[in-house]
């Protein structure tokens, strides 16, 4: 059975979408990743850190899902990595209102022993210095090592990203970020630009509009599921990342064909994600439901023509 490593903020979230409004809820990166893969795989290994202002029973809970806590580091005196947005009417785009780093603002990654070997890795949305020294602390490089970023990180580190994603084998960005990352406009001469810089496959997420996964001179496209219900797409580009690389771990087959198929898993976990505020939708969900997801996809594309 293949394994694998998730890294990347575990946090409070505070949400404002135009039907509610949340305190401080658990959020980050690493949580939803992690709970949308533990679906795939019950080998699933993070590396994080909170403050000690993080709840116990949070922690308790991943490991409920067979996600191995060891390399999740708690800070004694500090608080969690807070994070608050508030979306648009149009609940496609929304604006960050508040990053406050706390504990990840030096944060050191350490590895435990028993996580060397890990054959996949996901890199969710941290620092590309501290994603870049968990590709250099391992001992053995991952079949597959994909990486999720966002535009706070262009912003302030655009530099260090490009050194980390020269190391990579799949970027996770959305489509305002990757015309941020490339300076085009067009997502395919965008694409060609950002697969020179190092990862072999580009993954563009749009959103409500689905997403494109780019190889070489191949292009697959992925819609996202019409929904009766989006309440809170928060966390929903990372549950696409846990769905997709917990597809790819579950299965052990990164050929293009099967990474099409992961994207459609990946797709299927955030059409939960959103349907409620934060975490709620994807923490008890079954195989069944999951599976029939997957099937709505099958059927929304499925379609014939006579060939001439
Ligand atoms: P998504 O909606 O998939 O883009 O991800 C939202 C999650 O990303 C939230 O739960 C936040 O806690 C987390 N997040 C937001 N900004 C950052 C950041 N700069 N670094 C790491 N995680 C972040």
């Amino acid at each position: 059975m293949s394994s694998l490593l998730t890294v990347g903020s575990v946090a409070f979230d505070a949400i404002e979408t135009p039907f509610g409004k949340t305190d401080k809820i658990v959020g980050g990166a690493a949580t939803y990743i992690g709970l949308s893969s533990s679906y795939f795989t019950k080998d699933q290994k993070i590396i994080s850190v909170v403050g000690d202002d993080f709840p116990a029973e949070t922690i308790q809970f991943l490991e409920s899902k067979g996600i191995d806590t060891e390399g999740l580091q708690i800070k004694k005196g500090e608080k969690s990595f807070f994070w608050s947005g508030k979306y648009h009417n149009d609940m496609n785009s929304r604006d960050t209102l508040v990053t406050e780093l706390n504990v990840l603002e030096n944060f050191d990654p350490t590895i435990p022993a028993s996580y060397q070997g890990v054959d996949y890795l996901m890199l969710g949305n941290l620092a590309p210095t501290v994603q870049r020294q968990v590709i250099e602390r391992l001992d053995v490089r991952p079949k597959l090592i994909a990486l999720d970023t966002m535009n706070f990180w262009m912003d302030i580190m655009m530099d260090e990203l490009k050194k980390t994603i020269k190391l990579i084998d799949v970027l996770i960005i959305n489509d305002e970020e990757a015309r941020q990352l490339s300076g085009e406009y067009s997502l395919k001469v965008a694409a060609k630009k950002i697969i020179e810089m190092g990862p072999k496959y580009l993954i563009i997420k749009k959103g409500e509009h689905g997403a494109l996964l780019f190889h070489g001179e191949g292009i697959f496209f992925a819609p996202a599921l019409p929904l009766e219900v989006v309440f809170d797409p928060t966390g929903a580009g990372d549950t696409f990342a846990g769905g997709f690389m917990g597809y790819l771990t579950k299965t052990d087959d990164v050929s293009f064909e099967n990474m099409k198929r992961a994207i459609i898993a990946g797709s299927a976990m955030a059409s939960f994600t959103v349907e409620k505020f934060g975490t709620d939708r994807i923490e008890n969900l079954n195989e069944d439901e999951i599976y029939n997801r997957i099937l709505q996809f099958v059927d929304l594309v499925d379609f014939s023509i006579d060939k001439k």
